[in-house]
């Protein structure tokens, strides 16, 4: 199952399931504040996609036909693998969780450069105790995250 929304420009009465679809493509509309995106993952189950490996640099390719040509590495066509569809079905119901841990990542970094700047701040050891605080806790977040995106990688849900 893959679907596809496209925004028309002014609108947004969109269907829950719509809205649903809409965030997990990361496209988001402004004072829509219906259900969060986790919903769309308990709709995602089986899906059946195609998808290339390119056996020189790892790069995955979406599509029916290998590319003519790897974008990341120039291999020829005949240098992609088509994945197994179990494995293709592993790394597109995958796809999701690791774009929420990358985005994860992305947030624990800035709250880290946030505690930072209230670190150098200083105004009053209270203070300096909570950026202290959220500064480590935001590091332990963001070293899960890298660990937990490993871990999909070793069992291929990755790509
Ligand atoms: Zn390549």
């Amino acid at each position: 199952m893959r679907l596809v929304v496209q925004v028309l420009p002014g609108r947004c009465d969109w269907s829950q399931e719509t809205a649903d679809v809409l965030r997990f493509q990361g496209t988001t509309c402004p004072g829509d504040t219906r259900a969060s995106p986790l919903k769309i993952l308990k709709k995602k189950e089986a899906v059946s996609v195609i998808l290339w490996r390119c056996t020189v640099c790892g790069f995955i390719h979406d599509g029916e036909n290998p590319p003519e040509k790897c974008p990341k590495c120039g291999a020829p066509a005949e240098k992609f693998e088509k994945l197994p569809e179990e494995k293709a079905s592993l790394v597109e119901r995958s796809r999701y969780s690791n774009l929420l841990h990358a985005r994860l990542l992305v947030l624990a970094n800035e709250m880290t450069a946030l505690a930072e700047k209230g670190i150098q701040d200083n105004l009053d050891p209270g203070c300096l105790d909570v950026f202290k605080k959220a500064k480590a806790a935001t590091h332990i977040i963001g070293q899960m995250v890298k660990a937990e995106i490993q871990s999909h990688m070793n069992k291929g849900k990755w790509g």
